[in-house]
């Protein structure tokens, strides 16, 4: 890494990082020990003062910021022939990440020794400080599909040694397979769902109603249900004795009634009934002689295929639509390919849940609800 120490006027020793050899200007990003109030001027909170040197024009033609844009081209600015621009409260290592991703589209930069150094560096970023790339992500105003290419390569380096908690980085930043395996993952394995969250950035989160819950432990309960209606219109005998004989057996599994199972995650619960056996039942007419551990079988097959995740793509309110939503919703219903021009392969609960969890559909519920409210409260 090319750095060298120059001293400042307040004696805080700044870390200079070159992002590009030609550089004509600096970025000082100052990082805090915690955050300031206003008014304070912060000299005895620093924590870190890192120089990035960087080029001005290019990062006025790919930031794709109006905010940088502005602070560069502004005439104060130009004429002042500034060379170093302060990013206050930021965290250093998450501006190299950003300059990273903007530098990142020229190929000349990419393949220089000095590109894939700080690529090689900002791949080795710590999970936890991706909330703090949303963060000045926000700050410096840039869209955050410049970030998606970076995100791809930290994923695939580091994706595997994490579960559940890049949930919402994946969702930020536009990871489509990543989100898909993390959701599949949280509803199959997780008794409770719960998104991992950064205390200090609370309002840093997925979408309410991204997980469907519960749905699975419906499905089964009804699939494990459904042989019951038949014998509801059984004339046997041996109906009552069959009826008991297949609940017992349920039971015996520790996996039923599946509304009792509050404490296990779906893959819990179908490994309880992998243990179901009922190969003997005392009726000996054809109904109750059904296949009562094909039916516990072939439930738990269906429920543990039934979901692929949740797809970024089919919640992406902005893919076009055809006239309208319900229209794009129809479409998909009738055409049957569930994961049309998505970027993940996956069947119809995957695009069920992912189109409900959309910002359209969700405001268009809480509409619905609301005025549900309204016209009960006016009665
Ligand atoms: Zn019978
Ligand atoms: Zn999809």
């Amino acid at each position: 890494m090319a750095t060298s120490v120059v001293p400042t006027s307040d004696s805080i020793v700044p870390r200079i990082v070159t992002i590009v050899d030609d550089h004509d200007l600096t970025l000082r990003v100052t990082q805090y020990t915690m955050p300031l109030k206003a008014s304070e001027d912060g000299r005895d909170k620093i924590k870190a003062i890192v120089d990035f040197e960087v080029t001005r024009q290019h990062l006025i033609d790919n930031s794709e910021s109006d905010f940088i844009q502005h602070l560069l081209t502004t005439r104060n600015f130009a004429e002042a022939g500034k060379k170093t621009i302060d990013l206050y409260e930021q965290n250093p290592l998450a501006v190299e990440v950003i300059l990273c991703a903007i530098y990142h589209k020229d190929e000349t930069w990419r393949s220089s020794s000095l590109g894939q150094e700080v690529t090689t560096r900002t791949l080795n970023l710590h999970w936890e400080n991706l909330w703090e790339v949303v963060i000045s992500n926000r700050f410096l105003m840039i869209e955050f599909f410049n970030l998606d290419t970076w995100f791809g390569l930290w994923y695939e380096k580091n994706g595997d040694e994490h579960d559940s908690e890049l949930l919402y980085p994946c969702f930020q930043f536009n990871h489509a397979d990543g989100f898909l395996c993390i959701t599949k993952n949280l509803v199959y394995n997780q008794a409770h769902i719960e998104e991992y969250r950064r205390e200090k950035y609370p309002d840093l989160h997925v979408p309410p109603r991204v997980i469907t819950r519960g749905h699975l432990r419906v499905l089964l309960a009804r699939w494990l249900w459904k042989p019951l209606d038949l014998m509801m219109m059984a004339e046997c005998d041996c109906k009552e004795e069959t009826v008991y004989q297949y609940l017992r057996a349920l039971a015996k599994t520790r996996g039923y009634p599946i509304d009792q199972q509050g404490r296990k995650s779906v893959d819990d619960i179908c490994q309880s009934l992998g243990k179901f056996d009922l190969s003997d039942t005392r009726g000996d007419c054809l109904m109750c002689n059904n296949n009562w551990n094909g039916i516990v079988t072939s439930a738990v097959r269906e429920v543990k295929k039934h979901f692929d995740g949740m797809c970024i793509d089919c919640m992406d309110a902005t893919q076009p639509k055809f006239l309208n939503e319900h229209m794009d919703y129809w479409s998909h219903a009738e055409s049957k390919q569930w994961d049309q021009k998505c970027r993940v392969s996956h069947g119809q609960a995957t695009w069920y849940s992912s189109f409900m969890g959309r910002a359209d559909t969700r405001d268009w519920l809480l509409k619905r609800v609301r005025t549900r409210k309204r016209s009960y409260s006016s009665v």
